[in-house]
């Protein structure tokens, strides 16, 4: 990434798991990041000063992915911190990250849940992309977050992977929509990782975690750093014509 100008990512969900993760490693190869939160002020603070001891450059904002009210002056927010952190119009990467996950069955999920998960990992990201397409630099490139539950089945995911699924799609339009402006659209789907997502099941739960290491070719969970590292290489000028595709960053889980 080694460019006249540093580079930009906004990363939403940057205060914590993977998108933290993210956030650290794009700082060490000298891209400079704003971070978004939602309620982990402190959380975001700390990863603005670790980027910082690395040697680049981040502002953390205040972000709920789920309130399309509030994009706006979210948007208003992004032009200021860019003028005022690096004297630009611009930024060059979008990574939609920020999310949550409800474990329900199919019976018993509510409408409510629903619509929680639709606003996040849908509305959200659909509309808050169309607001910040305007500060994104043409040759940028946007990464949507999915998830390998929207490829393969386990019980109690039905409203949460069928978001992921939503977002596959719109991934591979917004490739074809967005491609005169040479903006590339990609989704990295992770496996498994061990994050604080889902009550951190993943990582805390023994049960979940060793039948999880079974079902995956290399014979373990992930962890984060499997997947900032993944992001990064895609966001790096060697993958310039990767476009409008899904790419499984799950170690070879239910393969
Ligand atoms: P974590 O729970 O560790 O972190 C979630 C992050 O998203 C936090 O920074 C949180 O902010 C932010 N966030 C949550 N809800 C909102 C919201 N409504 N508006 C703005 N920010 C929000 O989760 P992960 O890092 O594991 O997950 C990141 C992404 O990866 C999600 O999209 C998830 O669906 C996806 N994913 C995760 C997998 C896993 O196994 N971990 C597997 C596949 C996909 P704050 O703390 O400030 O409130």
């Amino acid at each position: 990434m080694t460019q006249d100008k540093p580079q930009i990512a906004l990363i939403t969900g940057a205060s914590r798991g993977l998108g933290k993760n993210t956030a650290l490693t794009l700082a060490k190869k000298g891209v400079n990041v704003i971070v978004t939160y939602q309620n982990s002020g402190e959380e975001a603070k700390s990863v603005v000063s670790a980027i910082a001891s690395i040697g680049a450059q981040a502002v953390a904002l205040q972000l709920d992915t789920a309130n399309t009210k509030t994009f706006d002056s979210f948007v208003e927010q992004v032009k200021q911190s860019l003028q005022d952190k690096w004297q630009t119009e611009h930024f060059d990467f979008l990574v939609n990250n920020a999310g949550t996950g409800i474990h329900a069955s199919f019976a018993d999920t509510t409408e409510d849940d629903f619509d929680r998960l639709m606003n996040i990992h849908v509305k959200g990201v659909f509309f808050l992309t169309q607001k910040l397409l305007p500060l994104i630099n043409d040759g940028g490139r946007i990464i949507n977050i999915s998830s390998g539950l929207a490829r393969f089945t386990l019980p109690g995911y039905s409203a949460y992977a069928s978001m992921k699924g939503a977002i596959e799609v719109l991934t591979r339009y917004m490739a074809k929509e967005l491609g005169p402006r040479q903006i590339t659209v990609n989704t990295i789907a992770p496996g498994a990782i061990e994050t604080d997502f889902n009550g951190g099941a993943v990582r805390d739960n023994p049960d979940i975690n060793s039948f999880i290491a079974a079902q995956t070719a290399l014979g373990r969970v992930g962890i984060p750093d499997d997947i900032g590292g993944a992001i990064a290489s895609l966001l790096s000028a060697e993958n310039r014509w990767v476009n409008g595709q899904r790419i499984e960053v799950s170690g070879g889980q239910f393969i």
